[in-house]
């Protein structure tokens, strides 16, 4: 990803004054991962989340930070909507555990359902897409989000046993440009669109996935791209349609998404904003969980008592801040 150029940096000092560093429990294990860390940065504008995942380096969770600063520093996009339809999110559980877990949101009509995770088979992941159409009816729609975790023949054959589910589309199902491409090209005989994740967010030009003709929408999230105003231009870019995601954010990430999914032209997919569902606790007193499958769009602040009963331990926020400092620096050109 090119370093975000936009507008100028805050100080430090700023950015360090009023951040928050928390430690939150998951309700279901994913990831790999049973608590979710999460910096919140307070700006003059409001709450913002600095949030990439442990193993990300400083030059991409610079990136990141960029999206904190630009939605605690600057004014958003104008907002076209209010509420944001969201799916829910089903990580890679037995299948006993699917009914459990998506009541856990509320009138979601859309489930991405995680697949081809490590240490399971095809036939987890068509038993657990089985039990989610079970579930859902055949009104509610189905995708599925591999990760890149196939290569292009595993994707083609896992597609085919995965056609009876009437899928809405891949994501990911590969983890290059190239065998997107290929395998695009190899399902569009029978209209089961692809869309590219990683392939955006985590590639250094966000639109080859587009100029290769690999995908047919794309999936994009506010933290990763640098922020909301950039992520709109990437759309724009594309010229494909998009879905708006999220990466296990507290609330205030998520209200950084429905910021996203709000100014967009045209939203025409449930957005993966539905994840506060998969946090034990959240930092605040009204979490951004699915209410009638949507939560509203608009600023979010979090609850001191919250961000105390959830502080991440003292050598977890030394570590935060010190990454913070790095990411600042290399954001400043002083790296
Ligand atoms: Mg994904």
């Amino acid at each position: 990803m090119t370093s975000p150029a936009s507008p100028p940096v805050p100080p430090l000092a700023d950015l360090l004054a009023g951040a928050r560093v928390v430690s939150l429990p998951l309700a279901t294990r994913f990831r790999g991962v049973e608590h979710r860390e999460a910096a919140l940065i307070e700006g003059p504008l409001g709450w913002a989340e600095f949030s990439p995942f442990l193993e990300y380096a400083d030059d991409e969770a610079a990136t990141w930070l960029a999206a904190a600063i630009d939605f605690a520093w600057h004014a958003q996009p104008e907002a076209v909507r209010t509420e944001i339809p969201v799916n829910a999110t089903l990580p890679a559980v037995p299948v006993e555990r699917v009914g459990e877990v998506l009541a856990r949101y509320d009138g979601c009509r859309t489930v991405k359902v995680k697949v081809a995770e490590r240490a399971q088979t095809l036939a987890d992941d068509v038993a657990r897409v089985r039990a989610v159409r079970e579930l859902l009816g055949p009104e509610g729609r189905v995708r599925i989000d591999a990760n890149g975790g196939w290569n292009v023949d595993e994707a083609e054959h896992a597609a085919h046993a995965l056609a009876e589910f009437d899928l809405e589309y891949l994501e990911q199902p590969c983890a290059t440009v190239a065998e997107l491409a290929e395998l695009r090209t190899r399902l569009r005989r029978w209209d089961l669109p692809i869309a590219a994740d990683e392939s955006v967010r985590k590639a250094q030009d966000p639109l080859a996935v587009a100029r290769a003709g690999a995908a047919d929408l794309v999936v994009v999230k506010a933290q990763p791209l640098g922020g909301v105003r950039r992520a709109l231009e990437i759309v724009a870019a594309t010229g494909l349609p998009a879905v708006v995601s999220s990466a296990l954010d507290t609330s205030v990430g998520l209200s950084q998404g429905a910021a996203l999914a709000a100014a967009l032209p045209d939203l025409p997919f449930d957005c993966g904003l539905g994840t506060a569902s998969l946090l034990a606790a959240d930092v605040v007193a009204d979490p951004l969980v699915p209410r009638g499958g949507a939560i509203p769009a608009g600023r979010v602040i979090p609850d001191p008592a919250l961000l105390d009963a959830h502080a991440a331990p003292p050598e977890r926020r030394a570590a935060w801040l010190e990454r913070i400092a790095r990411c600042h620096a290399l954001l400043s050109g002083t790296a």
